[in-house]
């Protein structure tokens, strides 16, 4: 459906490898044990793959977001605690490519497989709403200090650069933000707890705290102030096109284990199997409509993204919100279809169902993205 050159195609097929190779196999230990799939991420960075979305001339495969969302919809279907990690790098990868003259050196290490990088937006003060952090830069000379208390950090500690948003050092309003690179060996940048999750409890998103982390003015991603606008303008995009590819590789997942289980097991008293059941069926085939359907809708919305295309904006606000009620909605017909043996472990499904919780209420949650679209239609600002 992603409408792939014969190229991209290729590099899914190199993903499709890793994921079914590497990335399948640690899966179920990795959500068992809440650990950071370690392995995958190697494996990522081995075959190039952390260099996906990297301009060629930093040595990346110079790819866009069709093949983005191809990859991470097939990451996902294999597990979706790495597809979110990898979604996350994804988004820094946008940050860096957009300044390349702070970030090259690290463009050229992810290229290689050697840097992870993550956001670190949401605040505790202003919970989902990342376009306003309450923290604000502090002038130092000819840098900045940076203290605040981030909530939700994926790969923390486990990345190796953080796009940390703050209120510039003179905003005056809540949205004059700044995005600045810290690096994991700044120092003042600590894990601030666990991550004990309900679902992507491989992903490490545990909060982090910075302590007057001091940073050359040279580390600003944005124009001090204009933080806001590059949310929006450059990564907003990435993050929800590749969130929406996230939640159809979860219902992916949730449809190939229904349907291993509807036709693998039956009733030995009745010589049937659990696919003779019409409703199972019936279950099954909505499951297999609504995936089909966010699909689509993605693999539309990111050729128009990519074309310039005047509607991509909409589309880009519906297409995580609708991907995201589709998992909860597709995972929650798994567990009904696949009856007491889908809550336990011996499926998978019990891990879509967890898993897919996540996504909607990622900011911008679906509430908020309800929100924005009701008002971009009625022709009302969205903030
Ligand atoms: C698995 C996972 C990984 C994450 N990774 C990262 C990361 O890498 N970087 C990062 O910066 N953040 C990350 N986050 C944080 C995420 O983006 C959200 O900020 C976080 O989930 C919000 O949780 P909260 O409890 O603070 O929500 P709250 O803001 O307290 O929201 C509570 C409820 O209120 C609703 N709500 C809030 N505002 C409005 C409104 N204006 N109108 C209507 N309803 C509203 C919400 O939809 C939600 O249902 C991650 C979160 C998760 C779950």
């Amino acid at each position: 459906m992603y409408r792939l050159t014969d190229q991209q195609k290729e590099v899914v097929r190199i993903a499709s490898e890793v994921a079914d190779g590497v990335i399948a196999r640690y899966a179920a230990e990795v959500d068992l044990n809440a650990r950071f799939p370690s392995e995958a991420v190697a494996a990522l960075g081995e075959t190039g793959l952390l260099g996906l979305t990297v301009p060629s001339e930093y040595g990346g495969m110079g790819q866009g977001m069709s093949a983005a969302a191809a990859v991470l919809d097939q990451v996902a279907q294999r597990d979706a605690s790495t597809a979110m990690i990898y979604l996350m790098h994804l988004c820094g990868m946008a940050c860096y490519t957009a300044n390349p003259a702070v970030t090259e050196v690290h463009l050229r290490a992810a290229a290689a497989g050697k840097h992870l990088s993550t956001l670190a937006w949401s605040e505790r003060g202003s919970r989902s709403h990342f376009w306003s952090p309450v923290s604000k830069a502090v002038q130092n000379g000819s840098g900045v200090l940076l203290s605040a208390e981030k909530s939700w950090v994926t790969s923390a500690g486990h990345a190796d650069g953080y796009v940390v948003s703050t209120l510039a050092a003179n905003a005056a309003s809540p949205t004059e933000t700044a995005l600045y690179l810290v690096l994991k060996q700044d120092s003042g940048l600590t894990v601030d707890g666990p991550w004990e999750s309900l679902g992507m409890r491989g992903n490490a998103s545990a909060p982090m705290k910075l302590h007057e982390v001091s940073l050359a003015d040279e580390r600003a991603i944005c124009v001090p102030g204009k933080g806001f606008d590059f949310m929006l303008g450059v990564v907003l995009h990435w993050f929800q096109t590749g969130n929406a590819a996230v939640s159809i590789g979860i219902c992916e997942a949730a449809i190939q284990a229904t349907t291993t289980h509807l036709t693998g097991q039956g009733f030995q008293h009745l010589g049937s199997r659990l696919s003779d059941l019409p409703n199972l069926r019936a279950r099954l085939a909505k499951m297999r409509i609504e995936t089909d359907k966010a699909r689509a809708h993605l693999a539309k919305t990111v050729e128009a993204a990519e074309a310039g295309d005047a509607s991509a904006m909409l589309m880009v606000l519906e297409s995580k919100a609708s991907a995201a009620d589709t998992a909860l909605e597709v995972t929650d017909l798994a567990m009904k279809a696949c009856g007491g043996a889908a809550f336990s472990k011996h499926l998978s499904v019990e891990r879509t169902f967890r898993d897919a919780r996540a996504l909607s209420v990622m900011a911008p949650t679906s509430d908020v993205l309800h929100e924005f679209i009701g008002r971009a239609l009625c022709g009302m600002e969205l903030f």
